[in-house]
């Protein structure tokens, strides 16, 4: 049996994804370690029942009852309302931005953004065949906001990806640093799409602004969110974005027909009737971010200020190290972002003591290794 050779860009390369072990605490994903209650699983199963007895037909390709639902639950969170059909939605947010980089990437194009950042960017690029140019951040985290206009003007990108907060660092971005980028971006003979990727909107900080503040001002900006992380629904895959009409249009002519099943649509609308129970602990898991970051700062750790459910910290000659004695304890994290931090996710009041107890076991015996 012979295959035809391999892409040559795609010779040698690993899937992405962390590890997924069978460990007693597992922070590594930044998932919401709450599951949904008993009356939220009832209300799913008794909807996604419902859609099973249509499943002989194809869904609603416009997902039309979820994008108004999703539109109120952005309206919600901005002051500004946000219309349905400003609103996209897709597989999780990864698919949402791999949709993005298929209508507005390509060969001969170049998406940009700026390191550390989130690992999947360059994979969507490599796999539409959009060139990939990631510049740098501060010490600190932050984008300088002179250096990242120079980069836009100099690579003229079609998309200009921003996480904010970012993942792994946890860094949100100022609202007037997204509008001088997209002002940049408009720019004449570059034309960009700035998108803020707000996979951790609900976790920012008392102060933090969206940035769907800016969608009326801004034709050219996207925001995405995902119920993977604060919505407690990562298992569910359900992202979408909210932006000016024309750019969903242009989506929906490099999605995949029926993109979004009927079981999907079904439960991420249950799941959205009850967004205040399942948003409920996000407050406690903001407190106990903010503790956390705290505690390890307290152990003459360096610490990056997060608006997220998760924290990055260092920094370690041995990182990996490190991760290791975790695992060894039973807390898996995440080994990511520069050379010598590693980042945890948030969990409970438990599993945050039980992370504090190894990394304090560890620490102890990574010293014993160097004395
Ligand atoms: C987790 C995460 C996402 C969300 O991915 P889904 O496909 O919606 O689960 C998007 N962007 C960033 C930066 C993330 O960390």
């Amino acid at each position: 049996m012979r295959f035809p050779p391999l892409r040559e860009e795609l010779v040698g390369l690993a899937p992405y994804g962390a590890p997924q072990l069978d460990v007693p605490v597992t922070l590594n994903v930044n998932e919401n370690p709450y599951p949904p209650s008993a009356a939220v699983v009832e209300d799913i199963a008794a909807s996604v029942a419902a859609a099973a007895a249509g499943l002989n037909r194809y869904p609603d390709r416009e997902f039309t009852e979820l994008r108004v639902a999703l539109a109120a639950y952005l309206s919600a969170d901005s002051s500004h309302v946000v219309t349905p059909e400003q609103v996209w939605a897709a597989n999780g947010s990864n698919e949402v931005m791999l949709h993005l980089l298929q209508a507005f990437g390509g060969p001969g194009r170049t998406a940009l953004s700026f390191a550390p950042t989130y690992s999947m960017y360059p994979e969507y690029a490599r796999d539409t065949g959009t060139a990939w140019v990631a510049g740098r951040r501060e010490q600190d985290f932050a984008l300088d906001p002179v250096h990242a206009r120079d980069l836009v003007l100099e690579h003229r990108p079609s998309v200009v990806l921003l996480p904010s907060p970012n993942n792994p660092t946890g860094t949100a971005l100022p609202l007037d640093v997204v509008a001088a980028l997209c002002e940049a971006a408009a720019g004449p003979d570059i034309g960009g799409l700035v998108v803020v990727d707000e996979a951790y909107a609900e976790f920012r900080r008392a102060g933090t602004p969206s940035a769907l503040e800016l969608l009326p001002s801004l034709r050219n900006l996207v925001v995405t969110r995902t119920m993977s992380k604060a919505f407690a629904f990562a298992g569910a895959r359900l992202g979408y974005f909210a932006a000016a009409p024309e750019i969903g249009d242009a989506v929906r002519v490099v999605r995949l027909p029926y993109h979004l099943s009927a079981v999907t649509q079904a439960a991420a609308l249950a799941a959205l009737r009850h967004a205040d129970e399942l948003l409920a602990r996000v407050a406690d898991l903001r407190e106990e971010r903010d503790a956390l970051a705290a505690w390890l700062a307290e152990q003459g750790l360096e610490v990056a200020a997060s608006d997220a459910n998760f924290v990055l910290f260092g920094r370690y000659a041995d990182r990996h190290a490190v991760w290791q004695g975790l695992l060894d304890r039973g807390v898996l994290i995440r080994e990511t972002g520069p050379d010598g931090w590693l980042r945890v996710s948030v969990g409970t009041p438990a599993e945050m003591a039980a992370f504090r107890d190894a990394l304090t076991d560890v620490g102890a015996a990574v010293m014993e290794e160097t004395r």
